[in-house]
């Protein structure tokens, strides 16, 4: 399909939720990068599917036959998505942290790993342990390239693998992969990708990139909770153990008498023990289509009200944004912030009770980037999406303005550790 012109539609626009005035008003969703809204065309996808949900490859009938058809033509859907090449896989996940612990599951023993600590939990916490070198994030993108080669260098032989973050979730800046892959390559290492980030608001290709492996979650494309991918390199994934066992990832089970023999599927059902999300899949898969045919549009919306936010924000007295690189690099529509003498819990708390305006705060399970960031502080994040308008940007400044310089107008008391009106 040609690319249209318009930006694709998700459902729940206009939603209206009552503030702590009694009033109801238009709900403002700046938490894009925890999870997006879905799609209208991945709610209607999923409204067709339902009528046939049944089991995947183990049913004859016409409706596990749908299914099971639905369900591979997913996985053809994530690698044009993805530009993957003939020798990769294709695994379903629940999310990232799933997709990246089955890849941690599946190196070869002794694999060294090389990762910068800037990462989000979900790529560092899987790699722990006397093979992995962790370096300190470098404020100078290039740095971190040349401190990857040094590491390597320094790595004994054997499998290496180099994991990166396609675009921070703190502060949306994109990191520069496919300069981390060249120098991954000319020490015969492979790389990971976790485009949890990246993947919802710039192509992703790992051809060009590069790139072994590449993850990303669902319900941060605009498809709802519970799918995942990891799609990259075959052999590895073919040669571990399942990650889970039972019914998909065996071929054959026999009564040995004392034991069980037993012959595990080939990839990628040897890693999809269990009957496995098809409605989720599906839902990740059509998100995929669309994002793939309204890049332009996306990136010029998010790039426009990205600026507009970040204009806005340096408006704000005391307002400081977070930043991993010197400089002005490229960022997708993430950004997070402190302000000098208030707290992160209790502003975010008033502008969702007075403004009906959702932002994220806390550490955003990167504790070590944002601690590093913020000297120990908790910071805002406030992220935009396709669900994001003017309006939305517009009301968010003028809001943390008006509670920075004018104060709440209700009194706020911590109940169970949240500020409430
Ligand atoms: N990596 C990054 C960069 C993320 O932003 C997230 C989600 N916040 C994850 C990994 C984990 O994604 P999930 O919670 O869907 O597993």
């Amino acid at each position: 399909p040609r690319p249209t012109a318009a930006l694709p539609r998700v459902v729940g626009a206009g939603l209206r939720v009552p503030v702590v005035s009694g009033e109801r008003v238009e709900y403002a969703n700046l938490d894009h990068a925890a999870s997006a809204p879905a799609l209208e065309e991945v709610r209607d996808a999923v409204d067709e599917l339902l009528p046939w949900y049944a089991s995947v490859h183990r049913g004859a009938g016409f409706a596990s036959q749908v299914s099971t058809r639905v369900y591979e033509q997913a996985r053809a859907s994530v690698r044009r998505f993805l530009g993957a090449r003939p020798t990769d896989t294709v695994v379903f996940t629940r999310n990232t942290t799933d997709a990246l612990n089955l890849l941690a599951r599946s190196v070869p023993r002794h694999t060294s790993v090389v990762l910068f600590d800037a990462e989000h939990h979900a790529a560092l916490l899987p790699w722990r342990g006397p093979n992995v070198h962790r370096l300190r994030t470098p404020t100078d993108p290039a740095e971190a390239v040349a401190e990857l080669d040094r590491a390597l260098a320094a790595t004994p032989e054997g499998p290496r693998l180099v994991v990166a973050t396609g675009a921070s979730n703190v502060t949306g800046e994109i990191w520069p992969v496919a300069e981390l892959a060249r120098v991954a390559r000319q020490h015969g290492a492979r790389i990971a990708l976790d485009a949890a980030q990246l993947a919802p608001h710039r192509p992703v290709d790992l051809r060009e990139l590069d790139v072994d492996y590449a993850a990303f979650s669902g319900h941060k494309i605009y498809a709802p909770f519970g799918s995942g991918v990891l799609v990259g390199r075959a052999d590895w994934l073919q040669a571990s153990d399942p990650y889970l066992v039972g019914g998909g990832a065996t071929a054959r089970v026999a009564d040995h008498g004392d034991r069980l023999g037993v012959a595990w599927s080939a990839v990628p059902e040897r890693h999809e023990a269990g009957s496995p999300n098809v409605v989720g899949v599906h839902a990740l898969a059509v998100a995929c289509e669309v994002l793939g045919r309204h890049w332009e549009q996306t990136e010029r919306h998010e790039r426009e009200l990205l600026a507009r936010l970040r204009a806005g924000l340096a408006t704000v007295p005391g307002a400081h944004e977070l930043s991993l690189f010197d400089g002005d690099r490229d960022r997708v529509g993430v950004v997070s912030f402190v302000v000098a003498g208030q707290d992160a819990g209790y502003l975010a708390a008033a502008l969702s009770a007075e403004h009906g305006i959702g932002v994220r705060d806390g550490a955003f399970c990167a504790h070590i980037a944002v601690h590093r960031l913020t000297h120990g502080e908790r910071a805002l994040r406030a992220s935009l999406g396709l669900g994001s308008t003017v309006e939305h940007v517009d009301r968010f400044v003028a809001a943390l303005r008006s509670l920075v310089v004018d104060g709440p107008r209700w009194d706020y008391e911590l109940v169970d550790g949240r500020w409430t009106p």
